[in-house]
């Protein structure tokens, strides 16, 4: 008979406030506690339940004023001096360890979700390609694309020209539209057989709205818009990306569950270059999901643009954007003269949207589009981080404005300290000038 060791748990201790230090940030330490642990008063101020505290430490990381601190109950320290005098060791946190290693080490991969529309790819699926390829190195391990849809094989042998060693294919007459019921219970159902440790989506509507039920129903943990991701050494997959308000870039892990999903916006990751000859393994794959299983139909498909003009300022190679010193909707009149000479397209900063000048599709920034083109034109701009976020790896930015400290320039790599409405008109006539000198 073997015997069994009774370990006894190392109290973790319990949060309480400091007096005087909060300082009302928001309740953050409520939203950080898995076992809502923290009750806010109408001043904002929390107080912590003593009783359900886990001494999980969260709230103590999150608080941005230092407000909370880890204390022993008279009754832990009481356990705890018992088990210094005992020599006892706390060999439960190793077992915990063990058997979290265990669990995440049965999913191995990282899988690409290559988003189409009537066998039309997104684009963003072959960038993210490319950042799953370098993950994969990094890991030592395979890329993967996930195809969805109804006649879509042609996708898998694509997706090795973007550098996948496998596709899995789900293809089947209840996949030809996207439905969120449909796609959630097939990459899910992938998830269950083939357990990848990541997931990596494009941030459009349809990744999003899929990234988040996928996270949801497997229980996992999702960053969402992220700018940059990289593996540690303990293969958790760091995913950097904006924060309060834009004003600090957060690295987000999840350590403890797997697989671990992110989204990325389109252009944020480079395009990796299509290889003339690829091959790889595709594993078809027969997902038990039936038209009668899903509740929404698709009766017609209506196209948003709807005869209006469709503006892609994502895509666009040469971008003139307007801000606030525009004074106007009118005077976006200069900007579309120079953009038309460039053979490129008007964006704008949310002042310009919320001023009602430019619609919101145009938008460039953290709320708006994220934007890659060969040259930027940030005219009467002043260089917010919301803004900057979403244009600063541009290949060349050129920024007009009157004011010689505007924080527009620290990313620039060109400057016109000047009136825009000289400016401007002046460049649009040098370069119909230099067309027609050729
Ligand atoms: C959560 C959140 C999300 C946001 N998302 C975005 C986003 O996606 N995109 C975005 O752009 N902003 C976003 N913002 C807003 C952002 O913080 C700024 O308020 C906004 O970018 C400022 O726009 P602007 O530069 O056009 O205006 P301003 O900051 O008012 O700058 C106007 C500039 O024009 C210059 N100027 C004026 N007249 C002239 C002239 N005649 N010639 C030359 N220069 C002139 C001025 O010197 C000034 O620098 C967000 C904010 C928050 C809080």
């Amino acid at each position: 008979m073997t015997e069994k060791k009774l370990t006894i748990k190392k109290p973790r201790g319990k949060a309480r406030v400091l007096e005087g230090k909060c300082i009302a940030c928001g309740a953050r330490c409520e939203s950080s506690c898995p076992v809502n642990a923290v009750e806010m008063n109408e001043a904002g101020e929390p107080t912590i339940i003593e009783n359900k505290c886990i001494g999980c430490v969260k709230c103590v990381k999150i608080c941005p004023a230092q407000a909370i601190e880890m204390f022993f109950t008279a009754e832990e320290q009481k356990l705890l001096d018992e088990l210094m005098k005992a020599g006892e060791s706390d060999d439960s946190v190793d077992e915990e360890a063990d058997t979290l290693a265990k669990l995440l080490s049965a999913y191995r991969g990282v899988w690409v979700f290559v988003e189409q529309t009537e066998g039309e790819v997104a684009k963003v699926s072959w960038e993210l390609l490319g950042k799953g390829r370098e993950l994969a190195a990094a890991l030592g391990t395979e890329l993967s694309a996930i195809v969805v849809g109804h006649n879509v094989g042609e996708l898998c042998q694509e997706s090795f020209h973007y550098g996948a060693d496998k596709a899995f294919l789900v293809d089947a007459p209840v996949f030809r539209y996207y439905r969120t019921e449909a796609y959630l219970k097939a990459v899910c159902y992938l998830i269950d057989l083939y357990k990848p440790e990541i997931i990596l989506m494009g941030a459009t509507g349809l990744g999003r709205d899929l990234a988040g039920a996928v996270a949801t129903v497997v229980g996992t943990g999702l960053t969402a818009d992220c700018t940059g991701l990289g593996v540690d050494d303990k293969r958790n997959l760091m995913q950097t990306r904006p924060a309060f308000g834009g004003n600090i870039m957060a690295t987000i892990m999840c350590d403890k569950f797997r697989p671990q999903m992110a989204t990325v916006r389109p252009h944020v990751m480079h395009m990796p270059e299509r290889k003339g000859i690829a091959s790889g393994e595709i594993i078809r794959v027969s997902c038990p999901v039936i038209e009668g299983d899903i509740l929404t139909k698709v009766l017609e498909v209506i196209k948003d643009n709807n005869g209006m003009e469709h503006v892609d300022v994502a895509g666009a190679e040469f971008i003139v954007s307007g801000g606030r010193g525009m004074m106007g909707k009118d005077n976006f009149k200069l900007l579309q003269e120079l953009a038309h000479e460039l053979g490129g397209v008007v964006g704008a900063s949310r002042s310009a949207v919320d001023a009602g000048w430019m619609s919101h599709e145009r938008q460039v920034g953290q709320t708006g589009k994220t934007v890659r083109p060969k040259i930027y034109i940030a005219c009467g701009i002043s260089g917010a981080i919301q803004h900057l976020v979403g244009m600063q790896d541009s290949d060349l930015i050129i920024a007009i404005n009157r004011d010689k400290d505007a924080p527009i320039f620290e990313v620039a790599h060109y400057g016109i300290v000047g009136d825009l409405f000289q400016v401007v008109p002046a460049l649009t006539q040098r370069v119909r000038d230099m067309k027609q000198a050729e």
